[in-house]
């Protein structure tokens, strides 16, 4: 029986095995931004799904999974994106809990590269007075370039009501800003508006680097502590789904080899960045040996090996009436 096959035996949607995903933290060294909790919130989430749920070592999870013995009130903890925040606040958090946790890592940023969708959010967090402010600067700005006239077209048509309806935590104007970057501009286009903002406000993109990703160091000390480090690209691209199969097969071998060089062992978890992924994503983690991953959300039909569902840490926090952070 493939693990495919004994997951979806789990049943629909409803109760059954998550992760919980969590991506930002504020507190000593670590600003607020977008979403971002601190270690007193993270720790009353942990509290409440412990009253429901049966929270699992990342391990157990994992093979639990494998064997397909996971009970549909079995969760477990994830986190996205390499984040330092993550090590430094929720780590000491999980120590006392006695729990341990799914870390995805993507690579590029491992070795002292830089990823721009983070370096975005730090310059609005810690450059704005608040999102809205942001997005009128990033609307202002991109007016005055040669794409103008094509964001206006394409805005014509853009309905926040149905673009990414399956996330409730966005706003409209989130969905609006999220739409241009993602479907309207080019990469390249979209980085170009970015960095013309931030050089006006007096800023830079190693500036704004520091301090913002785990290094080897972190990872070592994870992974010799019983967390499991799995995939999550190399470059994190926010739309995988529409790059070429040979692309995307080469994000995830070269996330791969980064993380197995490091660990001395090859990583077999991931979570999809963005929760884009399509047939051919799910082929090139199958080839590269992955038996377990998770999707940013809870919507979907059938659980699958490579797509387990995941709860969005703005989503509980909202549902069990803890405060918003801004
Ligand atoms: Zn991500």
């Amino acid at each position: 029986m493939t693990q495919q096959t004994r997951a979806n035996r789990i049943g629909p949607a409803g109760v059954m095995p998550h992760g919980l995903m969590f991506h930002h933290f504020h507190g000593p060294q670590h600003s607020k931004s977008q979403g971002s909790i601190d270690a007193e919130t993270f720790d009353r989430i942990l509290g409440h799904y412990a009253a429901s749920h049966v929270l699992l070592d990342a391990a157990d999870y994992l093979e639990r999974a494998r064997s397909g013995g996971l009970g549909s009130r079995d969760v477990c903890i994830t986190f996205d994106d390499s984040l330092l925040c993550q090590y430094d606040i929720a780590r000491p958090v999980l120590d006392r809990h006695g729990l341990r946790a799914f870390w995805f890592v993507y690579s590029s940023v491992i070795n002292g590269g830089i990823e721009s969708l983070e370096i975005h959010r730090r310059f609005r967090s810690e450059h704005f007075a608040d999102i809205d402010s942001f997005y009128a600067a990033f609307f202002d700005t991109l007016g005055k370039t040669r794409y103008a006239a094509i964001v206006d077209r394409a805005l014509q048509d853009f309905r926040a009501d149905t673009y990414l309806a399956e996330f409730s935590v966005y706003s409209d104007a989130d969905k609006r800003f999220r739409y241009v970057r993602d479907h309207v501009l080019q990469a390249q286009e979209f980085g170009e508006v970015m960095s013309s903002m931030i050089a006006a406000a007096g800023t830079s993109t190693a500036e704004l680097a520091r301090g913002l990703w785990m290094s080897r160091d972190e990872l070592l000390r994870l992974d010799a502590e019983g967390h499991v480090i799995g995939l999550h690209s190399h470059s994190h691209p926010t739309t995988i789904s529409r790059l070429p199969a040979e692309t995307q097969y080469h994000e995830y071998a070269e996330n791969h080899r980064v993380l197995s060089e490091i660990l001395g062992k090859p990583p077999c978890t991931m979570s999809h960045p963005c929760n884009s992924y399509d047939a051919r994503t799910l082929q090139a983690l199958k080839a590269l040996g992955i038996d377990l991953g998770f999707r940013s959300n809870m919507a979907g039909t059938a659980v699958t090996a490579l797509e387990h569902p995941r709860d969005d840490h703005a989503e509980i926090v909202r549902r069990i009436g803890l405060s918003r952070q801004p």
